[in-house]
């Protein structure tokens, strides 16, 4: 059960004890609704590897160590490590080198679900055979892992001690709502909305701001944190416009039907008005431009690439022409990255009745959903400076 109430996302540590996309293997699940992740990360592989290409080798008696930040409970994170030492393997082996140990740590919030992730990863497969054989042994992990719990807008790592980080659609989710954007008095307040997409501009700037604070905090601990040679990959929800009132895709996804699916809860009396108002999703997606000006503004990395990726649609469905299997997967996708804090919001039962309607939205609108729903990503590849 989600606990019914009052749960106002304002502080940081609020949230952050409570975000997490669902766990579990449901339909709604996580695990179950990032295949539109997994299709968008396969076709960033090349940038990842030109990355990974820029990492300094060392000796093998040290261990090679790799973080994925914000590494949720499905199946892409144990995907993309998985590439990164296979990368890694080959660059050591290809300069006729003995490939060192490889440790990797998966870290999100505490509330994610890691017991679905450790299940799903395969039997360790190091003792005794050599690298090579790891490799080569289908459905075997050729590196030793572990969890950590945290906030990656906080240290997580001693001095250091890794050497790629890598973070997939994670840093468009900011640390809190800004304060001014809960205060009933403030302009900011984000009346008759629930997320920044078409709000007024006051609005989204208190986001902007947000983001630059909570990608300055995020950058100041890794490089604290990254080995000297070591190299970054993140990825996150980004927009074309220099408009930030304009969300690109996240505003279709948050700020279009799944607003409007709010506003019949309040309109047949089963939200209230104010309760609606004090729930704000606490995304932002930059353009290129905001995550330049930060990068520079901190000045511990260099850019080695800066780029807006085109990722495509969120929503996956087997067939496209049938518009009940669009709303199906509108909600049910939804539901997997926000459910749990609508759920802290308005408990289980409202929440089951908002994402109903959301599904009788996107099939209403389902052409026009898979033409016009297409993510954005930026991503940028980085080294300390
Ligand atoms: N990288 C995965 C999952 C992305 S979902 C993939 O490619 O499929 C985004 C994840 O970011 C969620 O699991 C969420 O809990 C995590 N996240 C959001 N804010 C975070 C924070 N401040 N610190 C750590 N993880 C965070």
């Amino acid at each position: 059960m989600g606990v019914q109430g009052d749960n106002v996302l304002v502080s940081e540590v609020k949230l952050e004890r409570m975000l997490s996309m669902k766990g579990g293997n449901g339909k709604s699940s996580y695990a179950n609704n990032s295949q539109a992740q997994a299709r968008h990360a396969q076709s960033m592989l090349h940038l990842l590897k030109e990355t990974l290409d820029r990492v300094e080798l060392h000796t093998p008696e040290t261990p090679f160590v790799v973080a994925d930040l914000g590494c949720s409970c499905g199946g892409n994170t144990i995907y993309i490590i998985d590439v990164i030492i296979e990368h890694m393997t080959k660059r050591y082996e290809g300069l006729g080198y003995e490939p060192p140990e490889f440790s990797a740590f998966f870290s999100d919030l505490p509330s994610n679900d890691f017991n679905t992730l450790f299940q799903l990863l395969p039997p360790l497969a190091i003792n005794g055979g050599s690298m090579e054989e790891c490799l080569a042994a289908d459905g075997q992990r050729s590196y030793f892992a572990a969890g950590v719990p945290g906030s990656f807008y906080r240290r997580l790592f001693p001095e250091r001690s890794i050497d790629v980080f890598h973070s997939a659609f994670s840093l468009h989710w900011l640390s809190q709502v800004p304060e001014s954007v809960m205060d009933k008095r403030s302009t900011a307040y984000n009346k008759g909305r629930v997320f920044i997409h078409g709000a007024a501009e006051i609005t989204a700037l208190a986001y902007k701001k947000q983001f630059q604070t909570d990608l300055a905090r995020f950058l100041k601990s890794r490089s604290h944190e990254m080995k000297k040679g070591g190299s970054m990959f993140l990825v996150c929800l980004g927009r074309t416009s220099a408009d930030p009132t304009d969300q690109s895709g996240a505003g279709l996804l948050f700020g279009t039907h799944f607003q409007d699916a709010w506003e019949d809860l309040v309109q047949e009396g089963l939200v209230d008005g104010e309760k609606r108002d004090s729930f704000n999703i606490p995304v932002f997606a930059p353009s290129l431009q905001d995550f330049k000006e930060i990068v520079e503004a901190d000045g511990s990395f260099t850019i080695n690439k800066l780029e807006v990726f085109q990722g495509g649609s969120p929503l996956v469905v087997n067939q496209p022409d049938d518009p009940a299997e669009v709303g199906r997967a509108l909600a049910n996708s939804c539901r997997s990255v926000c459910g749990v804090l609508v759920d802290a919001h308005i408990g289980d039962q409202l929440s089951d009745e908002l994402f109903a309607r959301l599904e009788v939205r996107g099939t209403k609108n389902a052409k026009e959903l898979l033409e016009q729903l297409q993510f954005f990503h930026i991503v940028a590849s980085l080294s300390l400076a």
